[in-house]
């Protein structure tokens, strides 16, 4: 008798089905996956209840004996609510949020309790009430009110959260996984309330139905198009229709041939040909109108292959094999975006013998520069690109078990690109590249033709994208030539400046070796003349004697200036420190030119030069700086002009050790200096112009050195533990910018402490 009842057999399989899913929940649960040990409460609780169903049936129905059948009624509710619990969390972890805390089983707990003490009432409540004077409402009903609320909150969780993410989902496959939840939460909903309502075998057949779904869902990654079984459906459906009409109208002209009474064979015949030539023709035609206008205009898979073929093979330039990749996959897809993704191979780890990124370039054909994705060489997707060529969606990345272990940056820096499948490109067995299509605007999914059609189009890609890296490199690697190139031309003009310098040294040290010379020379003569015809006039012999003096002097001068420049050069210059003052190493610095600051009418003026402090240094040599300096201003600047000397302390209390740094500035209102002069005139035999012009006299306007006085000052100051350097705004005769030299010396280096 039990049976033959058909409820009772639903709820048993219903019961039965339960465990199957909880085995499913545990298989998943095995392969470390947080979804399931839900799903197993779930099943838990399903199970319970057809166990609590079957046992209510048959004690009604007087089979079995000793249960009270209310005590059975309740229990199946709780374990009612208990599903609905456990659905809205799987639903939450469905929708890949994280799933809820301590707070919502507390929630949950909560309804259980309430539901519990009105229901079961361990403290004895009494059984009625009362509300209102002569209204109440008994602990039974309480107790089922709090249930059915409990169960709407968290059902209606379900579907909230269901609704929102077929809404929200960007991706279509998600969105396609969502709506077969979405009817799962529908079938679940009635279901229950079917059970609510005691129809326990409308009730059970659409639990089971929605919980297989639920496991079908869970455990199946690819599943089948809903949006593409919908117009199969309605393609098939309104073929079947046509087809019947079609059968009918023969059979309606074989029924009006039978009344005329004009049957024969060859009628009959005649007939059945004609449905024959018109019935497949006609079938086909209505079966190709429907589904162009049911599932939209496709692609012919072979012209576009032949067109996308043509139309990129002769490009080189990597941007423009872009946007034409592109401008084609966006016309066959009609997608919202696309890039051609370049892959080179990123660092290289020597300890592993490897490379350890993979560099992925996107262009976009639009132009603009995107940034450059660094995935490791052992990320999953990789893996899956490189070694197994396999074409991926956002939605595997998101879904499959093989990609869950991805860098969390990784998988941010991939989903930003916004791209719904990639399919990587390879040229001679080696991954160069991804072809990657953003969603289609119909929000429809890229389905196995699709990719399959993608794939080849990677396939043709291949050629020409490696075409246009290797022509890359070589506009790179002509770039870098064009570079070298220009450094070595660099070099050699360098070289040919410091040729022309030696050369401009020899001339002007014969130049200026010889002047002095000849007087000397010519003296002695005329100095042997007079004695040989007794003519020497003892007052004419001095003054000749003074000026064979002068020009020796200036012999010396030229070869210690040599000497300073070797030692320099060699590091070898020795000074003799001591505590100095500033102010009297500038104040002889000046005397030493009076007379020609005097003659060429130029005024010299101190500023803060005797605040400065005392400092450690060679006195002789800094006095040799400055006289430098100053004759380089006297002899930049025309008659009438000034020169300035200013002095300040910089730095003071930073370093205890060198207790800051005095600068002393020489400034002029002379010709100025040429920004690309302004290093080169500290460098040995440079002078700015013509070296010829060689010393023309020691404070004449313009008059020009053997070009080593900066040099010296450079080395001298940089003994010293300072620095040197020339400001001007450039070089103009007329306008007369000035020029301004910077000297910087600390107050006191301790590595001079060696000289004191
Ligand atoms: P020189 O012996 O020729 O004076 P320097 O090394 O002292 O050699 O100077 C190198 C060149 O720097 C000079 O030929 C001159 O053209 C330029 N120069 C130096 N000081 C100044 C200045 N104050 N104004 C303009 N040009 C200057």
């Amino acid at each position: 008798m039990a049976l033959a009842d058909p409820t009772s057999i639903l709820l048993v399989f219903s019961g039965l089905i339960s465990l199957a899913w909880m085995r499913i929940g545990m298989v998943r649960a095995g392969r470390r996956e947080q979804a399931l040990p839900v799903f197993i409460f779930y099943a838990l609780f399903s199970a319970g209840w057809a166990a609590l169903a079957v046992l209510l049936r048959l004690s009604e129905m007087g089979f079995v004996h000793g249960f009270d059948s209310f005590a059975l009624a309740r229990f199946a509710l709780y374990f009612l609510l208990g599903q609905a619990v456990c659905f809205r969390q799987l639903t939450r972890q469905f929708s890949r949020q994280p799933v809820s805390s301590t707070r919502y089983w507390a929630a949950a707990l909560l309804f259980f309790g309430a539901a519990v003490l009105l229901y079961e009432n361990p403290l004895h409540l009494p059984v009625f009430l009362p509300v209102n004077a002569g209204y109440g409402i008994s602990l039974y009903q309480a107790g089922f009110a709090v249930i059915l609320l409990g169960w709407s909150v968290f059902q209606g969780g379900s579907i909230l959260l269901t609704l929102r993410s077929i809404r929200h989902e960007r991706v279509p496959l998600h969105r396609n996984r969502s709506q077969y939840w979405g009817i799962a939460v529908v079938l679940e909903t009635l279901a229950h309330v079917l059970m609510f309502s005691r129809q326990s075998f409308a009730g059970g057949v659409l639990h089971i139905l929605a919980g297989t779904l639920v496991a079908v869902v869970l455990r199946t990654y690819a599943l089948p198009d809903l949006r593409q079984v919908t117009r199969r459906a309605v393609t098939y459906l309104a073929t079947t229709l046509v087809s019947a009409a079609l059968y009918g109208l023969l059979y309606l002209a074989l029924h009006s041939a039978v009344r005329a009474e004009f049957i024969s064979l060859p009628v009959v015949l005649l007939l059945f040909l004609l449905a024959g030539a018109l019935f497949s023709p006609l079938l086909t035609t209505t079966q190709r109108f429907l589904q162009r206008s049911i599932m939209g205009e496709r692609y012919d898979a072979r012209q576009t292959v032949s067109r996308y073929s043509q139309s990129i093979s002769n490009i080189l330039d990597l941007d423009r094999l872009a946007s034409s990749v592109v401008e084609q996959v966006r016309a066959v897809f009609d997608c919202t975006h696309g890039a051609l993704i370049v892959v080179h191979r990123g660092l290289y780890a020597p300890e592993q013998r490897a490379y350890a990124t993979y560099d992925l370039l996107p262009f976009t054909g639009d132009g603009e520069a995107q940034n450059v994705l660094h995935l490791a060489t052992r990320s999953p997707v990789i893996s899956a690109w490189q070694n197994d060529n396999l074409p991926l969606t956002q939605y595997d990345m998101d879904v499959l078990p093989r990609f869950q272990g991805m860098d969390a940056a990784e998988r941010a820096a991939l989903s930003a690109l916004r791209m719904d499948v990639f399919v990587p490109v390879f040229a001679k067995h080696q991954w160069i590249g991804l072809l990657a299509l953003g969603p289609r605007r119909s929000g429809e999914r890229y389905y196995a033709d699709d990719l399959s059609l993608l794939q080849t189009l990677a396939d043709q890609t291949a050629v020409a994208l490696e075409n246009a890296r290797l022509y890359a490199d070589l506009m790179l690697r002509n770039q870098e030539n064009e570079r070298l190139n220009i450094d070595l031309q660099e070099a050699n003009s360098e070289l040919a400046r410091l040729d022309q310098a030696k050369a401009d040294f020899i001339s002007i040290a014969s130049h200026e070796l010889r002047t002095p010379l000849t007087q000397v020379i010519g003296y002695n003569d005329i100095l042997t003349e007079w004695l040989d015809g007794n003519q020497l006039q003892p007052d004419s012999a001095r003054g000749m004697l003074q000026a064979v003096r002068r020009a020796a002097r200036r012999l010396e001068e030229i070869v210690d200036t040599m000497f300073d420049v070797s030692r320099i050069e060699a590091r070898v210059l020795e000074l003799s420190c001591a505590w100095i003052s500033p102010e009297q190493v500038i104040e002889e610095a000046v005397e030493a030119w009076s007379a020609g600051i005097k003659d060429r009418g130029l005024s010299v003026t101190c500023q803060g030069i005797d605040d400065l402090p005392a400092l450690v240094g060679d006195h002789r040599r800094l006095v040799q700086v400055f006289r430098q300096l100053i004759q380089n201003a006297i002899k930049s600047t025309p008659n009438g002009g000034r020169i300035l000397l200013s002095g300040a302390v910089l730095e003071p209390q930073q370093d205890p050790d060198t207790q800051g740094l005095v600068e002393i500035v020489v400034e002029d209102t002379g010709i100025g200096i040429a920004p690309e002069e302004l290093e080169r005139i500290f460098v040995k035999f440079y002078r700015v112009g013509n070296v010829l012009l060689h010393s023309s006299g020691d404070t004449k306007f313009k008059g020009a050195g053997p070009g080593l006085g900066l040099t010296i000052a450079r080395g001298i100051v940089e003994a010293h533990g300072g620095k040197i350097w020339a400001e001007s705004p450039g070089f103009d005769e007329t306008a007369l910018p000035g020029a301004k030299f910077h000297v910087l010396l600390p107050i006191h280096n301790p590595a001079l402490d060696q000289y004191l």
